[in-house]
C-alpha cells in the first residue's frame, strides 16, 4: 500500500463556474496558457485556495494578515504556482469565490 493522497472530490456546477471566473480573469490579462518551468508542459489545473501568511517582521507571524491566492498545478509534473487573487478581484468579490465539493 502506498501513501497516495486522496483524490479531490468532484466540484458542484457552481464551484466549476467560480473556477472558470478565475481562469477568465487570468486569460483577460494574457495568462491563458502558462509554460511549466519544470517540464515545459502547458496544461495546468486550478487547485485549492492558499491563504499565504504575510508579515513586515520576518520573526513575527501576524495572525489574520494574508494574501488570498489560488493554486495551479501542472497536469504533468505537479509543479504548483500561486496567483494573488487581489490582482483580479476586489475584496468583496472574494466572498463569491467559495467552492464546494459535491457530496
Ligand atoms: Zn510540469
Amino acid at each position: 500500500m502506498t501513501d497516495q493522497p486522496t483524490p479531490s472530490p468532484p466540484l458542484s456546477p457552481e464551484s466549476l463556474a467560480v473556477r472558470q471566473r478565475i481562469i477568465d480573469k487570468l486569460i483577460a490579462k494574457g495568462g491563458g496558457s502558462p509554460l511549466c518551468p519544470v517540464c515545459q508542459h502547458r496544461a495546468f489545473s486550478v487547485g485549492p485556495y492558499v491563504n499565504l501568511p504575510v508579515t513586515v517582521d520576518p520573526q513575527v507571524m501576524a495572525l489574520g494578515q494574508y494574501l488570498p491566492c489560488v493554486s495551479f498545478a501542472c497536469d504533468n509534473c505537479g509543479f504548483t504556482l500561486l496567483i494573488n487573487l487581489l490582482n483580479h478581484f476586489t475584496p468583496s468579490e472574494l466572498a463569491g469565490l467559495t467552492v464546494n465539493a459535491i457530496g
